[in-house]
């Protein structure tokens, strides 16, 4: 993706335009074939709005999109159709991304019917797809609400996958579901990414889920990049001071640091100069004036005394699961 921008207008009450939510502001990133990317940032900094600008789910107003050197843009509606069923969406929410009356078994069906894939032998193929999930093919005939949460998700995830996707996008897949199980779902995404060398595109809030699986991360902040390196690299050396910022407030890492308290400011109106620093701890008055670039060869951050910060401090090692 290059230079990608999606602005949401708002009207007031009379249809009058009133500004626009600048949800994506200028996002340039890629994905290797294998690789898990992880893009992560708070609530409302515009990284779901990138999942679906990536899967051209919605347009941007600018920016390009190249999935295996094929220009997404140019693609017709129906060349479109077929690209995606190559590239997955896995959803938050595993109670919305099933429908009620369907059974697991017609779920998973579904997008093998729709590609005619496996055909004559869709049952074996849906129970294949159960247990590579971790449920028994047994469960096949039963209805959504009979599951947990997890269970839920391994159907989704499943259902994704019945399609024999390259690349999946997780926005935020295992946020809804309760601690205990998290790591597990997470464990076996990133397994089954592995074993069937997908690309995986993590999009998440949390960084102790990050950590456990991605092998690059992109922080977002206000619809913008503001650093992007290999996970290990950025873990051990956050270069700018929002990703140090969301690392001490991974918990068992210490205390949510003040600056991330109350909410981020409005991507309506984003701050001048770095978007950051109306709450960086480092901030100087050039920060308000002049907008940093990401800067750096294979670890990039968008900061413009980057060079300059005090050490950050160790984080803990990860938890074990
Ligand atoms: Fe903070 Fe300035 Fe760096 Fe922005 S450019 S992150 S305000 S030090
Ligand atoms: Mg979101």
């Amino acid at each position: 993706a290059k230079g990608l921008v999606r602005h949401f207008p708002i009207r007031d009450a009379l249809g009058r335009a009133k500004g626009a939510v600048r949800a994506v502001d200028g996002v340039s990133l890629f994905v290797y074939r294998g690789e898990v990317l992880a893009v992560v940032g708070e609530s409302g900094c515009g990284k779901s709005t990138l999942g679906r600008l990536l899967l051209r789910l919605i347009e941007p107003d600018s920016g390009t999109l190249h999935f295996e050197g094929e220009d997404l843009r140019a693609l017709s509606a129906s060349a479109l159709r077929k690209r995606r069923r190559r590239m997955q969406l896995i959803f938050q929410d595993p109670f919305g991304s099933l429908d009620p009356r369907m059974t697991v078994e017609a779920a998973i069906a579904e997008p093998l019917k729709l590609h005619g894939l496996h055909k004559g032998r869709e049952r074996e193929r849906v129970a294949e797809l159960l247990s590579r999930v971790g449920l028994r093919p047994e469960l096949a005939r039963r209805w959504p609400h009979e599951f947990s949460g997890g269970q839920r998700q391994r159907i989704a995830i499943a259902r994704a996958l019945a399609s024999e996707p390259e690349l999946i996008i997780g926005d935020e897949p295992v946020s809804a579901l309760d601690v205990s199980v998290q790591a597990q779902v997470v464990n076996l995404l990133a397994g089954l990414i592995k074993e069937l060398g997908l690309t995986f595109i993590l999009i998440s809030h949390d960084l102790g889920v990050v950590r456990q699986v991605a092998d690059r991360v992109a922080v977002m902040y206000l619809g913008k990049i503001v650093e992007e390196g290999a996970a290990e690299a950025l873990f051990r050396n956050p270069r700018h001071p929002y990703t140090r910022a969301l690392l001490a407030a991974v918990p068992g890492q210490g205390q949510k640091p003040a600056m991330l308290e109350g909410d981020i400011p409005s991507p309506v109106a984003p701050p001048s100069g770095c978007r950051f620093h109306t709450r960086c701890p480092f901030a100087q008055p050039y920060c308000r004036e002049v907008e940093p670039e990401l800067d750096g060869l294979t670890h990039r951050a968008a900061c413009h005394f980057q060079d300059s910060l005090p050490p950050a401090p160790p984080l803990r090692e990860a938890e074990p699961d």
